[in-house]
């Protein structure tokens, strides 16, 4: 497994630039369990915060740890994924909803959650999903958290579900379907961008049609790491790491054609107010 060497080239930018945050990684995956102090290390010195995204309740533990131990900088988001629907069963799901309700001080939002249909075919776990996507919907307008969503081939789906059950505080992350653009940017919700953005014409029209107001700069890591041919590689090939932000903060600015501390600046405030950090 290569770490990935964005350092190299371009740690010049991001030592220019303090403020930027990671509003979504998973600093609770396995492929950090050897280093994870130094990850972290590493992306204190580039960025203003982190934000670790729990999808599982094997990881939440990790995550609370996480959070207590860099206080003010690694910050986290509570939810199940949905291609992991097959595995919980209700008790299970009960059970977890009650220890994020139990440590909701702990907590900045609820997610990821939504739908994937890319990892789920079936109807009736599609069903299952849509009940757990309603479910945390409910959690988080009890616990006034923002929600963080993820949807796969079942964006309109996912924001049908969203406009009928949430509050107007949603993060679209990963969100690549630029024919739902208007519905989301008129819902006020925010769309946080990763380096899928370097290689996909799809969601270079999603940003440059995006309000700056309504982005925010995330990594997916350990997912979404760049290898040295500038493509994006399996995580077990390249891992990730959150200041790669600097680069995708790098490419919006060339798209809107702003100059990088506006962006910086711009989308770092989107991520304090949206998650009240
Ligand atoms: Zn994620």
């Amino acid at each position: 497994m290569m770490i990935i060497d964005h350092k190299k080239v371009f740690i010049s930018i991001c030592m220019l630039f303090l403020f930027m945050i990671d509003t979504h990684c998973h600093l609770e995956q396995p492929d950090y369990d050897k280093d994870r102090k130094e990850v972290i290390k590493r992306c204190r010195n580039q960025l203003q915060a982190v934000i670790t995204s729990c999808v599982n309740p094997r990881y939440f533990e990790l995550t609370l740890q996480l959070v207590q131990q860099y206080k003010d900088f690694v910050f986290a988001t509570a939810g199940i994924h949905p291609s992991y629907i097959k595995t919980f069963s209700h008790g299970k799901i009960r059970e977890y909803v009650d220890w994020i309700t139990s440590n909701k001080d702990s907590i900045v939002a609820i997610g990821e959650t939504g739908l994937d249909y890319n990892w789920v075919k079936e109807t009736n776990w599609r069903k299952k999903q849509k009940q757990l996507f309603v479910r945390l919907i409910e959690i988080a307008n009890q616990l006034q958290l923002p929600l963080v969503i993820h949807s796969r081939d079942a964006t309109e789906d996912a924001i049908a579900v969203l406009e009928q059950y949430a509050d107007e505080h949603v993060q679209m992350h990963m969100f690549t379907n630029y024919s739902c653009l208007k519905r989301v940017v008129d819902n006020g919700w925010l769309i946080s961008v990763n380096t899928l953005l370097l290689r996909s014409k799809g969601i270079r029209k999603i940003v440059r049609d995006c309000p700056l107001e309504q982005l925010m700069l995330e990594t997916d890591s350990p997912w979404l790491g760049i290898g040295e041919d500038g493509n994006i590689k399996p995580k077990d090939i390249v891992r990730n790491e959150p200041f790669a932000v600097c680069l995708v903060g790098k490419k919006i600015a060339e798209i809107k054609k702003m100059d990088i501390k506006q962006v910086d600046e711009q989308t770092t405030d989107n991520a304090v107010k949206f998650f009240n950090l």
